[in-house]
């Protein structure tokens, strides 16, 4: 079958072969043709090697499709169900799970050091234990999780990770205040969602920051009250809270560098909420002083910080109310053929989400 491979971490460009094999199925496993992924910054981050992930891989964990094989043991899911994929299936048992942060959970990520694919060249991991720029992936039955018939696979691929992400950190991490001045760091697609995020909760402004201007323009309708390049931060925070900062911001990009940036933007007192994913040795910096007297709050955001199938569950919700937009944001479809048109899309932020059609 057909899948994207990343040969080695570093590369730039991903090669479409026709010789890859999913692999692994049996107890406790679902095999699922891929219909629609999206392509996840993250993707890109483990191809470059800012995040962790064995090679050669197959990216993609924003995924969707139907399922075409269920192993000995599973229940909840049979042949035919439409699913999304979920990279970070909860075990249910361990003591996150059990506290109801199954966000937390680590079960998902002892399969990434597994591979579940195979060519002849010898054995192939999928990112995350998924592995989504595919025509079919071996995946644990926790990674299935059934979608209703009114879903497209589009919209619930995004919803598998991009969407989730962004309205978790506004709706469950940051718990956005109605009335609340709010800025955003980054609007690819996990950035408008923390935007509609905090629309949905009543924020007053909302104050998009991005250097693309295609994506500024986009912010603005997807809820951001005004949207500026990164180098008129500074200015926004002096015209819109009178120099004081602002009562939330999303550092969205998963950088040292914007982190510092959000962190100087945040009021005294305020929330400043980590949803980029960064590397392990770009470490930001804050002085005691400042931690201690300007009182900021700093909350990590991990996959929406919340119980994650209850997240679906209120963004398709959101979706079928019309009170989010997720069609919108898919402004780029290719097939698995131009799989590096679509990578090319996002490193230059001309895309918000770019949906492969496999
Ligand atoms: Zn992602
Ligand atoms: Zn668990």
């Amino acid at each position: 079958m057909r899948a994207a491979v990343l040969h080695e971490i570093g590369q730039d460009k991903l090669e479409v072969l026709d010789d890859v094999e999913a692999v692994g199925f049996g107890p406790g496993k679902v095999k699922i043709r891929v219909r629609a992924t999206g392509l996840c910054h993250s993707d890109v981050s483990a191809m470059n090697g800012i995040l962790p992930q064995p090679a050669p891989f197959i990216p993609g964990h924003e995924g969707a499709g139907e399922i075409v094989d269920v192993g000995d043991g599973v229940s909840g899911v049979s042949r035919g169900d439409r699913v999304l994929v979920c990279w970070l299936p909860a075990c249910g048992q361990c003591p996150a799970c059990k506290r109801g942060q199954s966000q937390l959970c680590l079960a998902g990520f002892m399969n990434a050091g597994t591979p579940n694919f195979k060519r002849p060249g010898g054995d192939v991991f999928g990112f995350a234990g998924t592995g989504t720029f595919t025509e079919e992936v071996v995946v644990d039955a926790g990674c299935a999780v059934p979608i209703p018939d009114d879903v497209p696979f589009d919209i619930a691929a995004l919803i598998g990770c991009g969407v989730t992400t962004g309205l978790g950190a506004a709706i469950n991490t940051a718990d956005v205040k109605a009335g609340s001045s709010v800025a955003v760091i980054g609007c690819g697609g996990v950035g408008i969602s923390a935007i509609q995020g905090a629309r949905l909760k009543g924020a007053a402004q909302i104050v998009a920051v991005d250097p693309v201007q295609s994506r500024r323009e986009a912010a603005l309708r997807f809820g951001a009250t005004e949207a500026v390049a990164p180098d008129a931060i500074e200015d926004a925070k002096q015209r819109i809270t009178g120099g004081e900062g602002f009562d939330y911001v999303f550092e969205v990009v998963g950088k040292s560098a914007t982190a510092r940036t959000a962190y100087e933007t945040t009021r005294r007192g305020g929330t400043l909420v980590i949803v980029g994913a960064g590397a392990m040795d770009d470490n930001l910096r804050l002085n005691m002083f400042e931690l201690f007297f300007d009182e900021k709050k700093i909350l990590p955001s991990m996959y929406g910080g919340g119980d994650v199938l209850q997240s679906y569950e209120r963004a398709i919700a959101l979706w079928r109310a019309g009170r989010i937009d997720l069609e919108s944001m898919i402004t780029h479809r290719v097939p698995l053929s131009e799989i590096n048109e679509a990578l090319d899309q996002m490193r230059t932020g001309v895309a918000l989400r770019t949906c492969i059609e496999i």
